[in-house]
């Protein structure tokens, strides 16, 4: 399958990584829309948050078990933002789902 994560996760693209489990990967984003930008990913190829199922929710659970071990490595400790985006309206540009974690300045109080 071409899919870009697939292959960050795959090690054939690199990414700089910031956690790893059996289910997780999360590396930094190469566009950084804060002072920390991680994304978080399940290593198993789910298109977006619209694609979770009773079967595939395990990597779900895992990445919010890993989300706050990771935002406490970042240093997020006054807190910070998690955001997915789905489909065209969501403008979601890589289409296997992904959790942007967003924090180490205070965020703006708009989210659309
Ligand atoms: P979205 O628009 O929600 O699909 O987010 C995709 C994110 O992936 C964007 O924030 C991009 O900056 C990020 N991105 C794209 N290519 C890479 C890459 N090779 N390494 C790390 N982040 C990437
Ligand atoms: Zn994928």
């Amino acid at each position: 399958m071409d899919c870009l994560f697939c292959k960050i996760i795959g090690g054939e693209i690199p990414s700089a990584k910031v956690y790893e489990d059996e289910l997780v990967y999360a590396f930094r984003d190469i566009n950084p829309q804060a002072p920390v930008h991680v994304l978080v990913v399940p290593k198993a190829h789910i298109a977006s948050a619209d694609e979770i199922t009773a079967e595939n929710s395990a990597a779900v659970a895992a990445m919010f078990n890993a989300i706050p071990k990771l935002a406490a490595s970042e240093g997020l400790a006054n807190g910070y933002r998690i955001i997915t985006n789905i489909g065209e309206d969501g403008c979601q540009s890589v289409k296997h789902m992904h959790f942007h974690i967003l924090g180490g300045k205070k965020l703006p109080e708009s989210m659309a």
